[in-house]
Order: C-alpha cells, then structure tokens, then sequence
C-alpha cells in the first residue's frame, strides 16, 4: 500500500529551520519559496492528515493534521527535528494576545534574514525574550490567523504595539518573569527554593499565586489589577501541555500585558524568600485562608509562600488530633480563622 510518505520523492531545496522556529513558520518560508500558498503545498506533498477537511491556522499545525513521516519525506529533514517544531497544545483557544520579540525580528531584517515566529512564543506562559530578556510585545491572535506570509509577520506586531498599553505604570520584573517561564515551559521537573517540583505540581502552584496576586489589594486598597488599567482583567482557563502526556490548567490572562504583570508577581513570590519580597508586602487574611486550604502542593511550597498559611495548616492539624472531627473541633477551627486578621 502507498503512504502518503511515499508520494512526494522530495521538494529540491528547502531552507534550514531557523533556532526555535515554529513548524508553521518554517512551513510559509517553503510555500513562498515555491510560490504556493501554504494549503496547497501541503495538499500537493500529500502531508494532510486523512480527515483533516481544512488546514489548521499555520501557527498550530502539528501531527494531528500533518503527516510527519510524509513531511519528513518531502522536507530531508527527520521527523524527530520536525516534531520538536510544533507548538506546545493550548487549549480550547490560544490566548488573545501572543507575544513576540521585536528585538529578534528587527535584528533578522536588519541582517537580511527572513523573519520567523519563535515556537516559544506560542506559550501562554512566555512573556519574556529569552535571548534579549525583554518583555514580548503584545501580538493579537487574530492579526496572526490572517498572516499568509513571514514578511508580514513585523506588521502584525507593529499593529498591536500602537494599540495603548497595559498596566505601564506598574514596574514589571522581568528577570524574575523570564526565571519562572523557563521553569514553566521547562516539562520536566524542575528545582525550586522548597525542592524539586514536577511540572503539574508547579502548575497547580503558579495557578493558585497567580489567583491570589489578582486580588490582592493594593495600597489604595483596590484589587490592583483590574484597576491598574481601568478595563476587566479577562482571565480565561488554558490546558498547557505539562509532559508529553500529561495536561494542567492555569487560569492566566488572556492579554499579554496582563499575563505578564501577572506571572511577574507570581515569580517573584516564588523566587524570593518573604523578607527578600517587595511584594506582596503580606498577604491578605482571605489569602492566607484560601492558601490553607490548597492541597496537593510539594512539601515546603506553601511555607515558603505563605508561612501564614502553613502555621495555620499546623494549628488546624492540632485541633484535630485534640477535638477529632467533632462539633467542638469545627467551632474551634472556626475560631482559628476568624482570629486571622
Ligand atoms: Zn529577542
């Protein structure tokens, strides 16, 4: 039986993926070279997927809509290269807003060279430039739904970067943010000030921060980051790959600027010992509560985030061993909690 890795005895000359290349990316390089648009060069190297009735956006395709043996084939180039070029899942949607290093794009035009799509910076959870160490600009994911070709690539980040920013009062770190994106994308376990985490156990962390640094008051005593910008923070749920078969949640903004303001804080909290932290300052006794009553986190995790919660983990410990699970132990606990202040 033919395979569709068989049609195709292979294009005569691809270009070489760029470091970090996206798939898609590389994918609208080939196309233009050959002057087809992206569908039908793929439908032309027999590399769709058997069901796949129309081709994906040209930033998510991967092996669930293209055959990598067949584009292996067509492309030279091994099907392990290929696979390490897709991007990371996200689900159900990409973020609104992607970010983009205009640092690296302005640098390959400057030098002559096409311009690419980084596949980090299809993660939610980048928000920094790992070469540069610079905060990603804002690159909305509709303008990048209509991108045909590379070359307008740098226009659809110019555009978003005119539209007003976010949040540019508040002072974002981003050497802490770049500490805790390289730990997040790492997909393997990873170390921390409080041990070794694995990667789901760091998601449920970084979800439960990040849950508490959106409404932790501020100074003036308003939640900071809905006010910061006046507008809604738009927090929506994403299922990121943590392993290879393994998925975790994090409820993140869908705005990048948000997001980054947000995974900022949250490195931050998780990077710096109490004493060392410019914030928060202290946590909120409905923090602390919420965070006491978090479960499956590494041992260590909530002491060094919360010590407040922790002792209030240890006391809660206490008065159950002493009342059991008795009338006298809830109004006991009862009592622990509303003597947090
Ligand atoms: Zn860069």
């Amino acid at each position: 039986m033919r395979t569709a890795a068989t049609r195709h005895a292979g294009l005569p000359f691809v270009p070489q993926p760029r470091p970090d290349e996206l798939l898609g990316s590389w994918l609208l390089r080939i196309a233009q070279l050959y002057g087809l648009s992206l569908t039908t060069l793929l439908v032309r190297l027999g590399t769709l997927q058997t069901g796949t009735a129309q081709l994906p956006h040209w930033f998510s395709i991967d092996a669930s809509t293209v055959n990598m043996d067949a584009l292996s084939a067509a492309t030279h180039l091994p099907r392990s290269d290929l696979e390490t070029m897709t991007p990371a899942a996200c689900r159900p949607h990409w973020p609104e807003e992607l970010g983009a290093c205009e640092r690296c794009l302005t640098e390959a035009t400057h030098s002559g060279e096409s311009l690419v799509w980084n596949r980090n910076w299809m993660s939610p959870w980048a928000t920094v430039c790992n070469i540069h160490g610079t905060l990603l600009t804002p690159v909305a994911t509709r303008r990048l739904i209509r991108v045909r070709c590379t070359e307008t690539l740098g226009a659809a980040i110019q555009s978003a970067a005119t539209a007003p920013k976010l949040l540019d009062e508040e002072p974002i770190c981003a050497s802490d943010a770049l500490w805790l994106q390289a730990l997040c994308m790492a997909r393997t376990a990873v170390r921390l000030p409080w041990g070794r985490t694995r990667p789901s156990d760091l998601a449920r962390v970084v979800n439960a921060v990040a849950h508490e640094v959106i409404s932790q008051p501020t100074f003036d005593g308003s939640a900071c980051a809905p006010t910061a910008n006046s507008r809604t923070l738009a927090v929506k749920d994403f299922a990121l790959e943590s392993t290879a078969d393994q998925r975790a949640v994090a409820s993140l903004p869908t705005h990048l600027r948000q997001r980054q303001w947000v995974l900022a804080r949250v490195a931050h909290v998780l990077r710096w010992a109490l004493e060392a932290r410019t914030f928060p300052a202290s946590w909120s006794s409905a923090s602390v509560k919420r965070m006491a009553s978090t479960s499956g986190w590494p041992q260590g995790a909530l002491a060094w985030v919360c010590p407040d919660a922790a002792d209030l983990v240890l006391q809660q410990g206490e008065l159950r061993r002493k009342h059991s699970i008795s009338p006298s132990y809830f109004k006991a606990y009862s009592a622990l909690l509303a003597s947090i202040q």
